[in-house]
């Protein structure tokens, strides 16, 4: 099953997780988290930072989520995280 890039309508399409979370971080503009201001990689990495420094009660307040929306983004996390070789991520991104 290909793999579809989610953010803001851009739609490009990859075969594997890995090359889906490199073109996030890569071809898209970084953005802040809403709760701490740190900059990080949108999409995939974005939800990461965000579920994993911060509590789900902060990320709602922050960014007014529905308890639906969160339900997705922890689905997707784990989606992508039993799949995805973070380690050939990290090592793609550090290039
Ligand atoms: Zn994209
Ligand atoms: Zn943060």
């Amino acid at each position: 099953m290909p793999w579809k890039c989610g953010i803001d309508g851009c739609g490009a399409v990859f075969e594997d997780v890995e090359a889906t979370v490199v073109h996030q971080a890569t071809e898209h503009e970084r953005r802040e988290c809403k709760v701490c201001g740190t900059v990080v990689p949108d999409g995939y990495l974005a939800i990461r930072h965000a579920f994993t420094e911060h509590s789900r009660a902060e990320y709602v307040r922050a960014y007014g989520a529905s308890s639906e929306a969160v339900r997705e983004r922890e689905e997707l996390l784990e989606e992508i995280e039993s799949v995805a070789d973070m380690q050939a991520i990290a090592t793609e991104l550090k290039r």
